[in-house]
């Protein structure tokens, strides 16, 4: 059914649009530093500045180290793991990306495998694990494309021992990009509250997980707009949320007039259709994340079938005609800048055995 929604006066919608990613009051602390690479900004509230400015520098620290962890090309822990994976024998996972293979082998679950971290083989066959990810190539072969997803590289493939890892499918190759940086962010809130900090925000180019409050109001968290550009409107959060968007916008290059992005849909092995960009409202980041990702390959019919299994409960999907699809909570939190908007409501589906 298509519905109208609370609208904001235009004149409103312009100055909020000039904000990024929220409102903050005079005495809130702000950083920016690169990780994941993204410009992160960290906002702080209800702690003195230095108390402040030294949380933001042991998350600088912390994010590091993950960038560094996990990186999916340059040589670390990942790309130890993903050699030994593919030699099929059983070897001592490295610390740092242990839990974060456990997490993503569960969501890959939830998701039905359309979050699929397993297809590293695919992203890089994409071109995707590079420093130019966007530099205009031909994209590959369809004969390689075929031959990837007939491997059918899945997360179930890796069995895990306590410490020890063994793949029984050579072609699985991890590739936490759809996942890292909301599991970084997760990290990050629980290492700021043991600082004593219960206030804050920490957004990595537009997707965040903002706990508490900005002195005695709401955090206020824009939305990006499906083409990436400006920001098509805004929730309040209140205690502790996430918002992560994926769209297609987002890293992609064009070859003979048509457009590839960086989101691939694991049954074809090619940028997923049909959708524009998918925001979701979740519990933690880490959740957050791979759900904007999986609800994006599953696209404008089975987006409330996953969001559902994978226990989220808003959404906004834009798809590839302009159409806003959204849950009911949606509509009433989102603040929506454009009064012209079609806007269709749809609950989630009830969650399958
Ligand atoms: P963004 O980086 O824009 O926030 P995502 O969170 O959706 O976007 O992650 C996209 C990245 O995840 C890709 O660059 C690639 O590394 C990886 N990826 C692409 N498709 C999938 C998929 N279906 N499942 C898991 N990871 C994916
Ligand atoms: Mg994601």
């Amino acid at each position: 059914m298509m519905k109208s929604i609370r609208r904001i006066p235009p004149l409103v919608a312009v100055l909020l649009s000039g904000l990024l990613a929220c409102s903050p009051q005079p005495e809130t602390y702000h950083q920016q530093f690169l990780a994941f690479g993204t410009l992160m900004d960290l906002t702080i509230a209800g702690v003195p500045t230095a108390q402040a400015a030294a949380a933001g520098k042991a998350l600088e620290d912390d994010f590091a180290v993950m960038h560094q962890a996990w990186h999916a090309w340059s040589p670390g822990p990942m790309t130890r793991t993903n050699a030994l994976l593919a030699e099929g024998k059983s070897f001592s996972a490295p610390p740092s990306v242990l839990p974060l293979i456990k997490v993503s082998q569960r969501l890959a679950e939830q998701s039905d495998n359309l979050f699929n971290p397993a297809i590293g083989h695919l992203i890089k066959l994409w071109g995707f694990q590079s420093d130019e990810p966007n530099r205009p190539r031909p994209p590959p072969a369809a004969e390689l494309i075929r031959q990837a997803i007939a491997k059918h590289p899945r997360m179930s493939d890796i069995i895990i021992d306590d410490f020890r890892l063994r793949s029984t499918n050579p072609a699985v190759q991890i590739d936490v990009g759809a996942i890292g940086k909301g599991y970084g962010i997760d990290i990050a809130i629980g290492h700021l509250r043991e600082l004593g900090i219960d206030n804050a925000i920490i957004n990595a180019g537009g997707d965040l997980r903002a706990i508490g409050r900005n002195g005695d109001r709401p955090w206020r968290i824009a939305i990006r707009g499906a083409d990436g550009k400006g920001v098509l409107g805004y929730v309040e959060t209140d205690g502790d949320e996430s918002v992560f968007t994926s769209g297609d916008y987002e890293r992609g290059f064009t070859w003979e007039g048509r457009h590839y992005h960086h989101i691939i849909d694991p049954r074809t092995g090619y940028p997923a259709q049909g959708t524009h960009s998918v925001t979701v409202l979740g519990d933690d980041a880490t959740t957050a994340d791979a759900a904007a990702t999986a609800l994006f390959v599953a696209g404008p019919d089975d987006w409330p079938r996953i969001a559902a299994r994978m226990g989220i409960k808003d959404v906004l999907l834009v798809d590839s005609d302009g159409v806003m699809h959204m849950t009911p909570g949606m509509q009433q939190r989102l603040h929506l800048f454009d009064d012209g908007a079609k806007i269709r409501i749809t609950p989630l589906a009830e969650p399958g055995p």
